[in-house]
């Protein structure tokens, strides 16, 4: 059987990048996924492959998150990775930027757990996995301003809510990725004036001299939401490449 036989799996942004590489090691590993996005092309490609169920979600609107929470009952595990990255200083940064910023990057994580939390402890327990990022409360990256403040917030939220959960069987613990290759990071690249030098600082900045894959930041998450992580709660795991030595 799977690390992730019998349960019930909730996924956002799950469309591209590390949100469809985990919704599907979820899949493989046995779980019943719903994966969640914006993106109905996305979407309609998630929903060919076993064991995932795709539904739209924006979660920037918290009466969908609340009416889709409803819908489902409880799950066992609820993978937070809604995110987007604004590039640029404080100085580039408008007040439009900082509240998607945080809005999309934090607040949905805040409007996912509240609305699924209630089943999960109903049902006794279960995992919360939320993605943060290197750039955050761990390093200070530069153009990262609007983005850094806001995954240093997912990190508190999620010690926030191991603190007042432990007891009642629910772990939250979030994921700090290095620099992981996929569609909006190759967007990043493309808009460079020369995305060929571009690529190559990404690439120097990771002391392992690559990127990373979605699939190696899914295998945390397999772990985290798996009973093999019992004892793990109010964590924020790095998997960076060196990024961070
Ligand atoms: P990505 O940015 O390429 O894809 C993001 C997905 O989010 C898309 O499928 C998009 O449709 C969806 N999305 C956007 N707005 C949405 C909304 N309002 N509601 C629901 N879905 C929405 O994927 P990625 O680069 O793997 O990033 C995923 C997460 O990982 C983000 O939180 C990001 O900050 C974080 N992260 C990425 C890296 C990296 O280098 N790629 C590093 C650290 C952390």
């Amino acid at each position: 059987p799977g690390r992730l036989a019998g349960k019930r799996a909730f996924c956002t942004a799950a469309g591209q990048g590390i949100g469809r590489a985990t919704a599907l090691a979820f899949a493989a590993e046995g779980a019943e996924v719903v994966a969640t996005d914006i993106n109905d092309a996305a979407l309609a490609e998630l929903a060919r492959h076993d064991g995932v169920t795709a539904r739209r979600l924006d979660v920037r609107d918290s009466a969908a998150v609340e009416a889709l929470a409803r819908e489902l009952g409880p799950v066992d595990v609820l993978f937070n990775c809604a995110g987007f990255v604004h590039h640029g200083s404080v100085l580039d940064c408008s007040e439009a930027d900082w509240d998607l910023a945080f809005d999309l990057n934090v607040k949905s994580m805040y409007r996912t757990i509240k609305a699924l939390l209630p089943a999960m402890l109903e049902q006794g327990g279960g995992s919360i996995v939320n993605i943060a990022s290197m750039a955050s409360s761990i390093k200070g990256i530069p153009l990262r301003f609007a983005y850094g403040a806001s995954k240093a917030a997912v990190i508190g939220l999620t010690r926030s809510v191991a603190a007042d959960f432990v007891g009642r069987g629910v772990r939250c613990n979030c994921i700090c990725p290095g620099t992981v290759e996929s569609p909006s990071l190759e967007q990043r690249i493309a808009a460079f004036d020369d995305p060929v030098a571009a690529r190559k600082a990404f690439i120097a900045r990771q002391p392992m001299g690559r990127l990373g894959r979605p699939e190696e930041i899914a295998e945390m998450a397999v772990y985290l939401a798996s009973d093999a992580a019992a004892f793990v709660t109010g964590t924020a795991m790095v998997i960076d490449g060196g990024l961070g030595i």
